[in-house]
Parts: structure tokens; sequence; C-alpha cells
């Protein structure tokens, strides 16, 4: 078996940083991606707009031309996969990593498709994966959604919309201009603060208008096949009909996956332990890249301010 310098898991933009890196250096190193290239970003909402301008998307410094000044989704997916086929990344696609453990100084990776070896291991799986379930009854029923793709499918249907962040705005905003009778149900007190600074007023003044209607201070408590009952902002319980539920209550990390690596995580955000100034865990030689950095707070790391990641790292791989 070939004993790999770096094993990169998780080919999203940050992992293929990493592996440009290494490449640069001349280590070897293989990407174990469980989907297609940059799986998560193929994920997003079809029509989404990045927050990002397209130069603090960029990686190793490669241009990245777009025709707007935020891209959307599709010229993401052409520039990433643009850059891996161009610089020929080795990279292992549609299969994924299920163990990571250290012996006599080696990692040995067992995968669904087979078993790996590698002096360092970077693990750059990003959040995009779990879905931070609201644990309520009827969460499980095939009309709620946790990921939300297009509007089309919600012409003309009663939408409850789950939360106040750039998804939920994105999906409430689509889906009421196709059509759909649009319910917002949000658990503070305003629209996030965080919501795009050009789609927070749109929001607001749909609300305000009484085009969508938003439940501030609310809680949604249960889904049944044609209706949703919520905890209104008097505290008295309010039922209404409702064919879909688009719950953009957020992602987390594999938390499991973390641990069975052997990572600490500590605090309430279950933030994995690494030294910021190497990115390097608790166990020498494993290293964390992009936002899985995070923990539960999914806010922190983007791309704009984790591509750095990939020289910190290289740097102390290099130095050892
Ligand atoms: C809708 C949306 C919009 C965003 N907009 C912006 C923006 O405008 N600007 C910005 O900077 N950031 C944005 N972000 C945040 C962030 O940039 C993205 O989450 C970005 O994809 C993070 O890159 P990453 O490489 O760290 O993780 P990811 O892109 O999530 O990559 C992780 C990869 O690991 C793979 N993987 C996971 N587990 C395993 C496993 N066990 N084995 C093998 N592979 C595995 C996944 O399939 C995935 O491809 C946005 C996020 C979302 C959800």
């Amino acid at each position: 078996m070939e004993t790999f310098d770096i094993i990169i898991i998780g080919g999203g933009p940050i992992g293929l940083n990493c592996a440009l890196e290494a490449q640069k250096n001349k280590l070897s190193y293989l990407i174990i991606e469980k989907g297609t290239i940059v799986n998560s970003l193929y994920n997003y909402p079809l029509y989404m707009r990045f927050f990002s301008t397209a130069e603090k998307l960029e990686i190793d410094g490669i241009p990245f031309i777009s025709t707007a000044p935020k891209p959307g989704r599709q010229e993401a997916l052409e520039y990433y996969q643009g850059i891996a086929r161009q610089r020929d990344l080795n990279i292992n696609l549609y299969e994924k990593v299920e163990k990571v453990s250290r012996e006599n100084n080696l990692f040995e990776i067992e995968t669904t498709k087979g078993q790996y070896s590698a002096k360092n291991v970077i693990i750059s799986t990003g959040f995009y994966d779990i879905p931070n379930l609201m644990n309520i009854p009827g969460e499980n029923l095939a009309k709620v959604k946790h990921y939300y793709t297009e509007p089309y499918p919600y012409a003309k249907q009663k939408i409850v919309v789950v939360g106040s962040s750039n998804s939920a705005v994105d999906a409430a905003l689509e889906t009421y201009r196709k059509g759909a009778e649009v319910t917002m149900i949000i658990r503070h007190s305003e629209i996030s603060k965080s919501v795009k600074y050009w789609v927070k007023p749109d929001i607001e003044n749909r609300i305000s208008e009484g085009s969508i209607t938003a439940h501030f201070n609310s809680q949604l408590i249960e889904i049944k096949e044609k209706k949703v009952i919520f905890k209104n902002e008097y505290g008295e319980i309010q039922e209404i009909e409702n064919d879909f539920v688009l719950a953009m209550t957020g992602y987390l990390p594999d938390f499991d996956f973390l641990r069975n690596s052997g990572i600490e995580l500590q605090g309430e955000c279950l933030n994995p332990l690494y030294n910021s100034e190497t990115m390097e865990t608790n166990i020498p030689g494993l290293y964390l890249a992009g936002v899985v950095c995070g923990g539960k707070d999914t806010h922190l790391w983007f791309i704009e301010n984790s591509r750095i990641h990939s020289e910190i790292i290289l740097k102390h791989i290099l130095s050892k």
C-alpha cells in the first residue's frame, strides 16, 4: 500500500486548496471525496448567489472570472471543477472516509472502497451534510425539506419557511415569486443581520406589505400532513394549513466522525481542538481546514477567511 505524505478528506474548495498547496510543494497527496468535486456547492440551491465577490472565492490566486460581481452556483462549480481538471488533482470521488486512526506514526484511513496510509491527514469535511434538526413531531414527513433547491415545485402551495438567515430568506422570496403562499416562522425578533445586504430590504418590504407572512418570536412545534402547529409571540398555540415545510435551520459538521478520529470537541459549540498557528489538532499530524473548524458556529468560517488554512498546514508539515 502506497503511503501518501498527505490524505485530504473532503474535496470542497478548501480541500482542493490544500491539494494545490501539496502539489506546489511536491508532496504526494490524495483527496478522498464522498460525492462529486465541490459536492456541497453542487447541492446548493440552483439559483443561489454567493455573498462574496468572485476574487474572495479564489484559491491559489487562480482568477475567478464572473459575469456578475457575486458569482452564482454554476459559475463556482465551473471554477472549482475546472481547477481540479486543469491542475490534474489526485482525487477519488464517490468514496466516503469512515475511519481515521493513527498507528506507529502513520494514519490508516478506511473508506467505503478501501484502505489507505498517510503520514498526515487533513480533515476538510465542511458542514453541509447534516441538517440541524428541530426535533419535533412530524419532521420526518416527506413534505419537510432541509435542503432547498428551486422554487418551481412550490407554485400555488402553502409553504412554511423556518428560520431567518440567508437560506431561509432566499427560499421565502423565490417561492413567493413563483406563486407560493409563504409563511415564515422565526425564533428571533427580526430577520437575521447576516442576511445579504442587498436582499434584506426585499424580504423586510415583502413582510411589511403583507405579501409574505412572518411570525417573529415564534416556534414550530408540530408538523402534520395538512397543517403545522406553532407557538406564536404571545405564547399562544396556532395552527395553519400547510403543504410543504422548508426547514432552513442550518447544518452541522459530522461531530461523530471528528470524535472517532480522536479530535477533542470543546464547549457549547463543540469546537474541535486545534492550534490556530498550525491547524494541527490534538492528534499530531491530523489537521483541520475550512468551515469544519467552527463546530456548531457555522458562520465563523467561510471560503474567504479559511483559504489561508492550506498554506499554514503545509508550512507546518514541511517544517517537521
Ligand atoms: C448556501 C450557502 C452559501 C454560501 N455562500 C458563501 C459565500 O458567499 N462566501 C463564502 O466564503 N462562503 C459561503 N458559504 C460558506 C462556505 O464557503 C461553504 O460552506 C464552503 O463550501 C466551505 O468549504 P469547505 O471546503 O470548508 O467545505 P465544503 O465545501 O462543505 O466541502 C466539504 C466536502 O467534504 C466532503 N465530505 C464530507 N464528509 C466526508 C467524508 N467522510 N468522506 C469524504 N468526503 C467527505 C463533502 O462531500 C464536501 O464536498 C456558503 C455556504 C452555504 C451553505
